[in-house]
């Protein structure tokens, strides 16, 4: 590489990791270029249209903990472009029995056992042991376990089944059992703080008191974080290039260089941040195939409904689904089981898209597929998949809906990082001198966890440089002169 005094930065990957990244690095004076596989960047982050209501069929919202994503909404001038759910809390429905997901810390942790909604939930049983929990030694549930570990020992079966599995299903898409305490955001700390899962989860909730609410949107969906990106990396002079996938990158002395699948060459800079998966960054940097991904896949299926009897949003915002009590030994005459495992109701929880759907115009968007197992929507046509959706709204909902109501349907499949759990090596990609990682498998699942992790991503990139330049310099004064 030439001693070229602005630094050249190659991205790999344009969700909303590679931008923000890209946006840090432009901003701070390297010249970057970022390369996206796909046809349009935003990753996980994507707007369709629904009998003409704008849909996120990727992230929908954003945690308001930490203030991340605020700040960076701030900067991009779309702090009035920020909406709050409809407060009307979420559900979680267990075979024929729905209730209001009780006031929350964090993954359904009941944060007032005893309160009409926690008792309505857990049953008088469930809520008394849970109450116990502040009396129990630190010790019970401590060491090195899972979230389902823990929260069946302090808290009892019932808070573990009926809350927690439901919200760790729907929100990590994994089972408390494979999920490390570790990875779950605050929760160590506050843990360790307070001597109490109870008081640790108080800690953590936000200020508003439905569960759930911790979260904001943006006006016409999240793709307007990314569209904001996008305009400011093109004031910036970023070269951003879609459907162009990155095969491997390959260190030449002290500079990268990106190519593509036939070995072309395709740009070369003086650091690389690979905002991908972790399966993609370890391929990248030439490592060997690993056996079987351990990437989970979901499948999105939203279904537009001509449905006023919607209008009085059954489930508030949207419902959770905990295992079926004794689904496994149902009988003929049994109702089928809900097969999916949130559904989000749409319009109910953003207002601004209800008022663009118009009256008795309804959006639902379900969730299928947990850690393991593909997707049950995965392989089966639309036919199967609108009346498979259908069914698990009906029943989720409290309403029987019939064909004659849809007005559309859209699916998407994505895949997503495994949740990180204790067995798991969280370092298998060894990442070498000058090159950085950002996304879900470095910050943890979510806007609010991989932002913050890219912006970290751009700044070791950024102090690297610094530093080789320095050191160049610092050699070149003290290298005696001819
Ligand atoms: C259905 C669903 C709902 C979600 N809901 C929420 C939510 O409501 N709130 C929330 O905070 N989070 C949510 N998430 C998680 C959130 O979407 C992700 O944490 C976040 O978008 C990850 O962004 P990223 O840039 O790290 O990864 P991605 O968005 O996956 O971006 C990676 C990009 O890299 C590209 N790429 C990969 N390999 C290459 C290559 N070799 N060359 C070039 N490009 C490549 C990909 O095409 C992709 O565009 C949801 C995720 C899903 C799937």
């Amino acid at each position: 590489m030439n001693a070229d005094p602005t630094p050249r930065i190659l991205v790999v990957g344009g969700g909303v990791s590679g931008l923000v990244a890209a946006r840090d690095l432009a901003r701070s004076g390297a010249e970057v270029v970022l390369f996206e596989r796909g046809d349009r960047p935003g990753g996980r982050i994507r707007r369709e249209v629904l009998a003409g209501v704008p849909v996120d069929v990727g992230a929908e919202a954003f945690a308001t903990r930490g203030g991340a994503v605020s700040e960076l909404l701030g900067e991009l001038g779309l702090e009035n472009e920020i909406v709050s759910p409809a407060p009307l809390g979420s559900w979680v429905v267990a075979g024929e029995r729905a209730v209001p997901l009780p006031a929350a810390g964090t993954l359904g942790i009941p944060v007032a056992p005893l309160s009409p909604a926690s008792r309505r939930a857990l049953g008088l049983p469930g809520a008394l042991r849970a109450a116990i929990e502040p009396l129990l030694p630190r010790a019970v549930g401590g060491g090195r376990g899972t979230l389902g570990d823990l929260v069946r020992a302090r808290l009892g079966k019932r808070v573990l089944e009926r809350l927690v599995r439901p919200v760790a299903l729907g929100v990590h898409s994994a089972d408390p059992a494979e999920l490390a305490v570790s990875s779950v955001p605050g929760l160590p700390g506050a843990l360790e703080r307070r001597g109490s899962l109870i008081a640790a989860a108080r800690e953590l909730r936000a200020s508003s008191s439905a569960a759930g609410g911790a979260v904001a949107g943006l006006r016409g969906g999240m793709t307007a974080l990314v569209e904001a990106l996008l305009a400011d990396l093109g004031d910036a002079g970023v070269a951003v290039r879609t459907g162009v996938a990155v095969d491997r990158v390959e260190r030449e002395d002290e500079s990268w260089t990106a190519f593509d699948a036939n070995g072309q060459q395709l740009d070369r800079g003086n650091a690389v941040i690979l905002a991908v998966s972790e399966e993609a960054a370890g391929s990248l940097l030439g490592g060997p195939a690993r056996s079987g991904s351990s990437s989970v896949r979901v499948e999105v299926v939203a279904l537009a409904l001509d449905e006023p009897r919607l209008d009085s949003a059954p489930r508030g915002t949207g419902a959770l689904v905990a295992a079926e009590p004794g689904s496994r030994s149902a009988g003929a005459a049994s109702p089928p089981r809900i097969v999916a495992k949130a559904l989000t109701h749409v319009t109910a929880k953003w207002p601004e898209r209800a008022q663009r759907a118009g009256s008795g115009l309804h959006i639902v968007r379900l969730s299928y597929g947990r850690a393991g197992n593909p997707p049950e929507t995965a392989g089966l046509g639309d036919a199967a998949v609108q009346r498979l959706a259908l069914q698990d709204a009906s029943r989720i909902l409290g309403v029987d809906l019939r064909r004659e109501s849809l007005r559309g349907m859209l699916r998407r499949e994505w895949l997503t990082a495994p949740p990180r759990n204790t067995s798991r090596d969280v370092s298998a990609v060894p990442v070498p001198h000058g090159v950085f990682v950002a996304g879900d498998w470095v910050g943890g699942t979510g806007l609010a966890s991989v932002i913050p992790a890219a912006r970290a991503a751009a700044d070791q990139a950024l102090r690297m440089i610094r530093e080789t330049k320095q050191a160049r310099t610092t050699e070149h004064e003290g290298a005696p002169r001819a």
